[in-house]
């Protein structure tokens, strides 16, 4: 019978797994006859009858026939209540119902009745059912109602103070734990240090772990335990959702942290159940060989532990290091042999960086504009109190500049050494190239450095980033024709800035006529065209023949997927065409049918949706993913592949914070947890689940020993 099946009763008493102890043995005739234990009562008592109750509308079990003509009685739950004199009715709690064996037993007898009583073996005559009334108001049911009472309570055993100790001492030590977790959550979050300089409770030295009142119960080996579980809880939940989105990129950086040790970072990307892009750190690798294939080695291996599959992955993102981004020999070029379908994208962030630096490079005018910056910030950076008067931006400040450099160089109360640097750097800024300069890259930098902000989004395109950098270009371009306007401004800037460009004011050389040189006289700029042709113009040429090169990069990607904006004057014909190369070039992922949904998906949604990631977006709201699969496919696919790796260049940063020179022995596990920061709220549903489980190991343990040495 259900009753005391023991391998139905899990004890809330007990530990997990152990079960109460029971004996049976066969009654002379055949029957399984169950002797309940101690144990087993206290347990069954714990959880009560209503466990065992088995309640339903028909019970096909407890049907009896009677015989050639008989009638045929079952239970019903006529019986399961009792009229009492005044004639209200009540439920009668002890009677049970077996659905096995089709009787009723009484849950009080069942435990503690010592005499023979169908209510203990099974009752099941129900032409004779007035007798459950019998038996209720029998002496010996009574007994053992209030024996089940008293045993409910918690008084009737002889380890019923035990009990309430072990109770009260595991509740403590919950809440003891809870806070224990709780703290790690809060310092892992936040990247604090847990240690101080000692262990001494109420200690002001005795870190950040110890500081909060109640959580010294555990050994720091138990607290590294909680951080790696806490760890590898939070890596797995951020797999289950890659696993869960299919496709993602890889993107992969590596930094030397302070104990030099090289660490590579992995960044995985993809587009979650709601159509969200995600790019999430996973892990920490040390590596000593930085060569292409070793580091490919270390991807895929990563990519295996983490339980991923290769030729899932649809992108990787690296910055233009040759070990990374070399055509034949670095990391990208041996994933893609490997798995063909993963689209290389160089980081466009760096891409813009190095646009910069070749820009300044090509001209020496240019290289000595950004000497003088770096003069100027390591004038200023050297001594806090000329922080105020100077650090505000260039071009903004320009007059005040010049005006507090000039009081800085005639004030006496200044060192020799101060006064004159300042006054070397008056005279710089009183140049026209100076000032021209000046406004000419504040007007260049502020787009740069908007362009370069908005490609670190993490849920940026390829196409908008694309869109970007050309727009960029244009408009470097454009400036081109725009010379006047920033000789205007920088002639104005101040009245002490020079009227004059230093080429005209320096005593032209005359040069000596050779022999073989021509009787015409060569051509001799002025200060202003030189500075034009030799120096403007040769920076913007550079600027955009450096973003037209990093643009092809992203050339075959921006042309495989630009069909997916589905522009308006986009003809079927040709979305149909450019639909199908995409279908080709994914065609394990894609069928042909691509294109005739792309057509339909057009005239559904909106213009204000007609965004990769508003439309994915509108998809899933709209559940229409098995209406249009190869475009909800496509829209992933292209969502999934990173621009940049600024998500790495961030895990840096944490990695920098995290290890520090005081924290420079911590172990690997514990820089992964801190790494992931915010992104421990994912286990904390998880929390309770899986320390109450370690708790009762470790209470029982506890509680354990004490016994034993109160014993002994
Ligand atoms: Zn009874």
């Amino acid at each position: 019978m259900y009753l005391c099946r023991p391998s139905q009763v899990q004890s809330r008493n007990a530990s997990p797994g152990r079960l109460p102890q029971t004996s049976s043995r066969k009654t002379m005739k055949g029957k399984l006859q169950v002797t309940i234990t101690d144990q087993a009562k206290s347990i069954l008592v714990s959880r009560g009858e209503t466990a065992f109750r088995n309640r339903s509308a028909k019970y096909p079990a407890s049907v009896r026939d009677r015989g050639i003509g008989g009638t045929s009685r079952s239970f019903t739950n006529a019986l399961l209540s009792c009229s009492l004199p005044n004639g209200q009715t009540v439920t009668r709690q002890w009677l049970l119902y077996s659905p096995s064996t089709g009787c009723v037993y009484c849950f009080a007898c069942k435990l503690f009745s010592s005499k023979h009583n169908t209510f203990v073996h099974g009752f099941s005559d129900w032409k004779h059912s007035e007798r459950t009334g019998e038996h209720e108001g029998s002496v010996e049911h009574r007994a053992c109602m209030l024996a089940l009472y008293n045993r409910s309570r918690g008084t009737a055993t002889i380890d019923s103070d035990i009990v309430k100790h072990i109770d009260a001492e595991r509740q403590y030590w919950r809440e003891v734990l809870k806070r224990v977790v709780a703290v790690i959550q809060f310092l892992g979050e936040r990247g604090l240090a847990f240690r101080g300089d000692d262990e001494l409770l109420g200690s002001a030295h005795n870190g950040n772990f110890l500081a909060p009142p109640k959580v010294s119960y555990l050994s720091s080996t138990v607290c590294e335990e909680f951080i790696h579980l806490m760890g590898q809880r939070t890596k797995q939940a951020i797999v289950n959702e890659i696993k869960e989105s299919k496709y993602f990129s890889v993107i992969v950086d590596s930094t030397p942290d302070l104990a030099h040790v090289d660490q590579l970072t992995f960044i995985f990307r993809f587009v979650n159940n709601d159509g969200h892009v995600v790019e999430g750190f996973l892990a920490f690798e040390p590596i000593e060989n930085h060569s292409g294939d070793s580091l490919a080695e270390c991807v895929v291996a990563m990519v295996e532990n983490l339980g991923l599959d290769l030729s899932n992955c649809r992108g990787q993102s690296y910055d233009n290091a040759s070990n990374m981004s070399g055509k034949y020999n670095g990391v990208q070029a041996h994933l893609k042999q490997r798995n063909p379908l993963i689209c290389y994208v160089p980081c466009a962030a760096h891409s813009l960086n190095l646009v910069g630096v070749n820009a300044v490079d090509s001209s020496p005018e240019a290289g000595r504009f950004f000497d003088f910056v770096q003069a100027m910030y390591t004038f200023c950076a050297s001594s806090t109190h000329r922080w105020g008067k100077s650090t505000k931006a260039l071009w903004k400040y320009y007059a005040q500049l010049r005006e507090a450099l000039n009081d800085m160089s005639k004030d006496m109360e200044e060192k020799c050494v101060t006064r004159s640097e300042a006054s070397a750097l008056c005279d710089k800024l009183d140049t026209l190239e100076m000032a021209f300069m000046a406004y000419f890259w504040d007007t260049i930098l502020q787009r740069f450095q908007a362009t370069s902000l908005q490609l670190q989004k993490h849920d940026i395109d390829i196409c908008t980033a694309t869109q970007l950098l050309l727009s960029l270009r244009d408009f470097v371009a454009a400036q081109r024709d725009n010379f006047e306007v920033f000789e205007g401004a920088a002639l104005n800037v101040t009245t002490a800035v020079s009227q004059e460009y230093r080429h005209d004011l320096q005593r032209t050389k005359k040069r000596k006529i050779m022999s073989d040189d021509s009787a015409e006289p060569g051509v001799a700029f002025n200060g202003k065209d030189k500075f034009r042709i030799e120096t403007f113009n040769v920076v913007i040429d550079q600027l955009v023949s450096c973003l037209n090169h990093r643009l092809n990069a992203y050339t075959h990607l921006t042309e495989l997927f630009d069909v997916l904006f589905m522009p308006d004057n986009m003809s079927n014909s040709k979305l149909t065409l450019k639909a199908n190369s995409v279908a080709a070039a994914y065609p394990s992922d894609l069928n042909m049918s691509l294109a005739d949904e792309l057509i339909q998906y057009k005239s559904f949604i909106t213009e204000k949706e007609k965004h990769p990631s508003k439309m994915l977006k509108t998809m899933i709201n709209l559940n229409l993913q098995s209406t249009f699969p190869n475009v909800y496919i496509a829209l992933r696919l292209f969502l999934t592949v990173p621009i940049t790796n600024c998500e790495g260049e961030r895990s840096f940063s944490k990695l920098a914070r995290i290890k520090n020179e005081l924290r420079i022995r911590m172990r690997g596990f514990a820089v992964q947890l801190f790494a992931q920061g915010p992104r421990l709220s994912l286990i904390r549903p998880w929390f309770y689940v899986t320390f109450s489980v370690l708790f009762s190991k470790r209470c029982i343990q506890h509680i354990n020993l004490k016994n034993h040495f109160s014993t002994a």
